[in-house]
């Protein structure tokens, strides 16, 4: 029996705080169910709750560490540098992008930033020489970084604040009928909220996420001051809006956000306007932020399909599936977006 399963379910850790002590914070919730829910699981690839990019083709990673690889070369191929990833999942992208980017002579030391004990151990069986880390304080400040984020920053905990009738509050977690369900805190929330939207129509949400606010502030830092260039890839918008974007998804279906906690991933939309914004206020470049599709078209994903289709014409089929997913407007192509960002003095990447 794993430990896992002798624990309490956090649905049960919830509604007894609850109870004792009133609601939580959607923050809350969301930050303890993602920690409890990667912590014993690999929830990745068909047998899991949900694929992502680098798990549908190997291309999605391949064009990731080409184009690190050719920041690195025109930078003028620093030593020592070093691939940073947040959030490796299985560490098939790193698999790929390494794998790519050694053919143009690139071979940093390699830096994980994970949480998960189970995804920690995948991750060794796929790059052995990698090192881990709890978060990106303790990766080494001497050399550039080549640091990469999929699917990363929309796992991490939100706020989420509400007009109501007498003012903004932060949307809580409550228990009604032994089902958790949004309701409206008592504490005044206006002092928190841009001043274009105190106004706002009741009814009216927005979410911030401090958490990954920090992550870009505290990378965007290391690039400036040591070198070096960021992709951050997620699904989100590049313009502000309003609207709650929680969701969870189990077994390749979405489900009620707050239903399951700890057994489902509860994500949100990343706010993509915001980052660039945090990233530019220290002395960082953004290089733009584009849909996936525009990106990987622009890193020429075509030509790599034909070639791996040459290479194995019985997988033709599924490679150029493959391609569509991770291109199609209607697929990931335009949902999903890069953002690049690199040091000054370094050059401008491909593809934005
Ligand atoms: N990048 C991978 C996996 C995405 S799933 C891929 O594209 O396939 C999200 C990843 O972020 C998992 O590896 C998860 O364990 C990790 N993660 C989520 N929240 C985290 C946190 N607060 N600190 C460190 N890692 C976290």
């Amino acid at each position: 029996m794993s430990g896992e399963e002798e624990r309490e379910p956090l649905s049960a850790i919830f509604k007894r705080l609850i109870a004792n002590t009133g609601p939580i914070s959607v923050q809350y919730f969301m930050g303890e169910s993602n920690a409890r829910y990667y912590a014993a699981r690999d929830p990745l690839g068909d047998a899991g709750d949900f694929v992502t990019a680098p798990e549908i083709s190997q291309m999605f990673g391949e064009l990731v560490g080409l184009w690190l690889a050719d920041m690195w070369l025109r930078a003028g191929s620093p030593q020592p540098v070093h691939y940073v990833e947040l959030g490796p999942g299985r560490g098939t992208l790193a698999r790929d992008a390494l794998r790519a980017a050694k053919r143009f002579g690139l071979e940093p030391t390699v830096h994980f930033v994970e949480g998960s004990p189970e995804l920690k151990s995948l991750q060794l069986a796929a790059v052995p020489d990698a090192r881990w880390h709890n978060d990106v304080s303790t990766i080494p400040v001497t050399g550039p970084i080549l640091l990469v984020a999929n699917e990363f920053l929309d796992a991490l905990p939100i706020r989420q604040l509400v007009k109501t009738g007498q003012g903004w509050r932060e949307r809580m977690v409550a228990v009604q009928d032994d089902t958790f369900v949004g309701v409206a805190g008592d504490r005044p929330m206006d002092a928190a909220i841009p001043a274009d939207l105190r106004d706002a129509e009741p009814g009216t949400l927005i979410e911030t996420c401090p958490a990954a606010a920090a992550v870009v502030y505290e990378v965007a830092g290391r690039l400036a001051m040591q070198g070096g260039a960021a992709l951050f890839i997620d699904y989100g918008s590049d313009i502000p809006r309003t609207g709650s974007t929680l969701q969870a998804v189990r077994a390749h279906r979405k489900v009620e956000a707050l239903a399951h906690p700890g057994e489902a991933d509860i994500t949100a939309h990343v706010d993509f306007a915001t980052l660039a914004n945090v990233a530019q206020s220290r002395d960082c470049r953004w290089l733009g932020t584009v849909g996936q599709g525009h990106w990987l078209n622009a890193l020429g994903i075509d030509a790599r399909a034909a070639s791996l289709a040459q290479a194995s014409p019985q997988q033709s089929d599924a490679i150029a599936v493959a391609k569509d997913r991770l291109t199609g407007a209607d697929q990931m192509g335009d949902l999903f977006k890069v953002m690049g960002l690199a040091a000054p003095g370094w050059p401008e990447g491909a593809g934005f």
